[in-house]
C-alpha cells in the first residue's frame, strides 16, 4: 500500500443499531469506490448497546480489515462516542458520520474535494430541512437555535449536524478540550479555524429508530447553553435588580397614599399574588444558579469521558 495516500478515518457512534450498522457499511463501500487514492478506516464506536451491534462490527471486522470497532463498559451518549471516536482515529483527515444514513455518505468525496482544493480545516453540513421530523420537535429545535445565537458568542449554526470532515489539526484542537459536559456542535465552532457549511435535505432513518426522545433533547440543549454562554445568570442578576426598582417605586406610592388618604387594611389578595410571584422568580433563579454549580461540579470531579471494554486497535 503506498504510504503518500491519505488517509480518512469515519467515525460511527453506534447504539442498539443491528439493522443500521449492515446496511451502512453497503453504502460507505459504495462512497470508498468514489474516493480513490484514499485510505479509508471505519471506526464504529459501540456506545452500549443492548443489541447485537458489537457482533455485527466484529463480523465486519474479521472480513474487512479497514473496520476497527471500539467498545464501552455501558452507554455514555453520542458526546462520549463521538469523543472516543476522535481520541482513537488514525487518520489524515477524520469524519463523523451517524449510522443510520441520516448524514448521507456520498457527500464524503466532495467534501473531501473540498478540504483537500480549497483553503478550509473542516467541512460541515447542516439540514436546511427538517422534513419527517414531529413539527413540535422541529419548532423547539428552531426556538433553541434562536435563543443560542442570541445569548452565547460562540457560533453555533441551525440545522447543524455533527457529520464533517475535519484536517487532523483540527480534531487535535478539539482532543485538548478534554470538558466532562460535551456539547460539540458548539466545541466545533469554539475550536475555530475555517469551517466551509454544505446545506442538503433531511433524510429518514434507513432502520431502526431515534435514540432521541423529546425530553433528552432538553437535558442536552441545556447542555448547551449551560456550556457555552453564562447569560443566564447575568439575567438573573438583572431581574433582581428589576424587581428591586419595582419594588422601590410601589414603596413609594404606598408611603405617598398612606399619608394622603390613611391606611384601609385590604390587598391581601394581591399581596399573596405577588409573594407568589416572586417565590416563584427566586426558585428560577436559584435553578439557574444551581445549573451551573452542578456542571462545575461535575468537572471538578476530572472523570473519564468513556470507558472502553474491548477494540481491535492497539494504541
Ligand atoms: N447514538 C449513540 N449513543 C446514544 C444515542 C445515539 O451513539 O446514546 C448514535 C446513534 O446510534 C446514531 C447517532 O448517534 O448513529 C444519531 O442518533 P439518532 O439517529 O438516534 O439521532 P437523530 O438522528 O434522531 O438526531
Ligand atoms: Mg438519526
Amino acid at each position: 500500500m503506498r504510504t503518500d495516500m491519505d488517509k480518512i478515518t469515519v467515525i460511527i457512534p453506534c447504539y442498539n443499531e443491528q439493522e443500521a450498522i449492515p446496511i451502512f457499511y453497503k453504502e460507505i463501500c459504495k462512497t470508498a469506490e468514489e474516493l480513490s487514492g484514499v485510505e479509508l478506516e471505519l471506526l464504529f464506536v459501540n456506545d452500549g448497546s443492548k443489541d447485537g451491534s458489537l457482533k455485527e462490527m466484529k463480523d465486519l471486522a474479521d472480513r474487512d480489515p479497514r473496520v476497527k470497532y471500539v467498545s464501552f463498559s455501558r452507554n455514555f451518549g453520542k458526546e462520549a462516542a463521538m469523543y472516543a471516536g476522535l481520541s482513537y482515529a488514525a487518520g489524515d483527515y477524520v469524519a463523523i458520520m451517524d449510522v443510520d444514513l441520516q448524514d448521507p455518505p456520498g457527500l464524503l468525496p466532495e467534501m473531501y474535494r473540498i478540504i483537500k482544493e480549497e483553503d478550509y480545516d473542516c467541512v460541515a453540513t447542516r439540514r436546511v430541512t427538517r422534513k419527517g421530523e414531529p413539527p413540535i420537535r422541529s419548532f423547539f429545535a428552531r426556538r433553541f437555535y434562536g435563543l443560542m445565537h442570541r445569548l452565547s458568542k460562540t457560533e453555533i449554526v441551525d440545522g447543524a449536524r455533527d457529520y464533517r470532515l475535519m484536517t487532523r489539526q483540527f480534531v487535535d484542537e478539539l482532543l485538548r478540550l478534554g470538558e466532562y459536559n460535551r456539547f460539540s456542535k458548539g466545541l466545533f465552532g469554539w475550536v475555530g479555524f475555517r469551517t466551509r457549511w454544505l446545506e442538503y435535505e433531511n433524510v429518514e432513518r434507513s432502520a431502526g429508530e431515534t435514540k432521541w426522545s423529546f425530553w433528552k433533547l432538553l437535558i442536552y440543549s441545556i447542555e448547551g447553553i449551560v456550556g457555552f454562554t453564562t447569560a443566564p445568570l447575568v439575567m438573573a442578576a438583572f431581574l433582581g435588580i428589576l424587581f428591586c426598582l419595582v419594588a422601590f417605586i410601589a414603596i413609594c406610592f404606598i408611603v405617598i397614599r398612606t399619608i394622603l388618604y390613611g391606611d384601609p387594611v385590604s390587598g391581601w389578595p394581591s399581596m399573596t399574588c405577588i409573594i407568589v410571584f416572586l417565590g416563584g422568580i427566586q426558585l428560577f433563579c436559584m435553578g439557574i444558579l444551581g445549573e451551573y454549580l452542578a456542571k462545575t461540579y461535575m468537572e471538578t470531579k476530572h472523570r473519564p469521558i468513556f470507558i472502553c471494554k474491548e477494540t481491535n486497535i492497539d494504541k
